[in-house]
């Protein structure tokens, strides 16, 4: 009995905690009988790809970081490697619309600093005052007292009010469709608050940082910075369900509660009951929290303090001879002050050319951010108008796009807000009291599928050892819980 696992949740964290479960028994000679419970009908949770028209359309992640390199291995593991396709270097770029103009990130911004002088002294994103706010980075004294501080406060007191404004808030901020002015820094930019305590400055910190990589080319990866599949993320969903031949996955079976101090029992929407020695619970924050209310009330509080942001993101596409714009870089990022309702567009067509057909331009708006969330109320149509409309003024394009889908996400993006880390904290304590339950997913360590997916990797681990040592204290005649 000591073997059965139970998996709540089929998203990428899920399905990856499956799969490493079942490898990692495999290399250890263990015997597991796992269920994967997944409330819909498809597997996958935000990851989802579809196919319309020769386009391929991502509604969730549509790229994964190489830095963490845990989504390119799996993908490797799992047979993908002919699929894996990096962005091209040279439509890398990224715009930022700034006072109604698109301008270059410039050259060399390694996050937010500067590490190239002269596309740093000539891009037209910064005034000279702010330019030279950057600069006197040098100058400013480490904060070492270990507190953690909103991204807004540390940008201001490092960098200055418009590196804050003009890069870090639409950039850094925008990645988790965050406020600046909450977004904990430890939890998510731990390398940048590294960086000040290690050498002082960011600048200074991140020259050093590219004088080793200059110096040591074997210590990255050479690979592109983003890679994706062609045909979409959706195919690593697909390869990962196709590959749990041990797993018994049960779609559109909604679980609950968890009940139980080990053996556990999943109450289910259909009242049935499931009965299993571990559970790994990789649901979004705000389920996870009410699976776990009647057992553990004070675990079920932390959860329901991680808040979420929904979006909602509005895919086009355009005949190629409409546009003018050579759209050459992968993509433009609004900043708030501009008070756009389009926080971000993906220029798919450039960025990734496999997912879209050579005549269409196929671009991406995404919409929504802490604070605008309001927008979300509308219905589809309003909010295609809405995308069109931003399209229209910031690209010039003026045709009508021969292709529109909305897909919206709603409380998709959990925020690692000041206060996470003791939450983390709160969370690991308050979990000691149900041995045999682990919690994984995007609300935790990490919001990018790789992190997901490493910390799927530890779940998994942490089942496999939590059952191997049961059977040992069972066979060993000790009390084991
Ligand atoms: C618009 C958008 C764009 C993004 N872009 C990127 C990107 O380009 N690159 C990147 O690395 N990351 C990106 N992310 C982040 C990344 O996609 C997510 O953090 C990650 O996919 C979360 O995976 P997960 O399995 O933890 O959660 P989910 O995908 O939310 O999976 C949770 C699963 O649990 C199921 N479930 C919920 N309740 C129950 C229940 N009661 N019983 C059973 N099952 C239940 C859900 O149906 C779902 O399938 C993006 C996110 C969004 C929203």
């Amino acid at each position: 009995m000591s073997g059965t696992v139970a998996i709540v949740g089929g998203g990428i964290s899920g399905l990856a905690t499956a799969y490493f479960l079942q490898e990692e028994a495999r290399r250890r000679g263990q015997t597991v009988n796992c269920t994967l419970l997944e409330r819909e009908q498809r597997l996958g949770g935000k990851t989802l790809t579809e196919k319309v028209e020769g386009c391929v359309i991502e509604t969730g992640p549509d790229s994964f970081l190489t830095l963490k390199p845990q989504a390119v291995d799996l993908c490797e593991r799992l047979g993908l490697s002919d699929l894996l396709t990096g962005m091209d270097p040279a439509r890398s770029r990224v715009y930022i619309l700034c006072e109604g103009k698109l301008r270059k990130v410039p050259d060399g911004l390694a996050s937010i600093v500067p590490t190239k002088l002269t596309p740093f002294l000539t891009t037209d994103l910064l005034t000279p005052w702010g330019k030279a706010r950057m600069l006197l980075d040098v100058f400013v004294p480490p904060k070492r007292d270990g507190v953690d501080e909103s991204l807004a406060s540390f940008i201001r007191r490092r960098l200055g009010s418009e590196a804050l404004e003009r890069i870090a808030e639409p950039l850094m901020a925008g990645i988790y469709a965050g406020d600046a002015e909450q977004l904990s820094m430890l939890t998510n930019f731990p390398r940048l608050v590294e960086l000040e305590l290690n050498h002082r400055s960011l600048v200074t910190g991140a020259l050093a940082k590219r004088r080793e990589a200059a110096h040591d080319p074997g210590r990255t990866s050479g690979r592109p910075t983003f890679m994706t599949l062609r045909g979409g993320l959706g195919v690593m969903v697909e390869a990962l369900a196709s590959q749990l031949k041990g797993v018994s996955i049960l779609t559109g079976r909604k679980v609950v509660a968890l009940r139980g101090e080990g053996p556990y029992e999943l109450e289910l929407e259909d009242a049935t009951v499931l009965g299993a020695d571990t559970v790994v619970v990789a649901t979004p924050a705000y389920v996870s929290a009410d699976l776990l209310r009647e057992s553990n009330p004070r675990v079920a509080a932390v959860l329901d303090s991680i808040p979420y942001v929904s979006t909602a993101t509005v895919s086009l596409a355009y005949d190629r001879s409409s546009f003018s714009n050579p759209l050459d870089g992968s993509g433009f990022v609004v900043a708030p002050i501009e008070n756009r309702r389009v926080t971000a567009c993906t220029w798919v067509s450039s960025k990734w050319p496999s997912h879209s057909p050579p005549d269409r331009v196929l671009l991406r708006c995404f919409l929504g951010r802490a604070g605008d969330e309001e927008l979300l109320h509308r219905g589809d149509d309003e909010l295609c108008r809405i995308a069109q409309d931003e399209i229209k003024s910031i690209l010039h394009v003026s045709a009508e796009p021969v292709l529109k889908r909305v897909h919206r996400c709603d409380r998709s993006l959990p925020q690692y807000v000041l206060g996470h880390m003791e939450k983390l904290t709160a969370l690991d304590e308050g979990m000691s009291g149900l041995p045999g339950v682990f919690l994984t997913g995007a609300a935790f360590r990490g919001v990018g599928l790789p992190d997901c997916i490493k910390q799927a990797a530890l779940a998994a681990k942490k089942t496999l050892d939590f059952i191997t040592m049961v059977d040992t204290g069972i066979s060993g005649g000790t009390a084991s819980r």
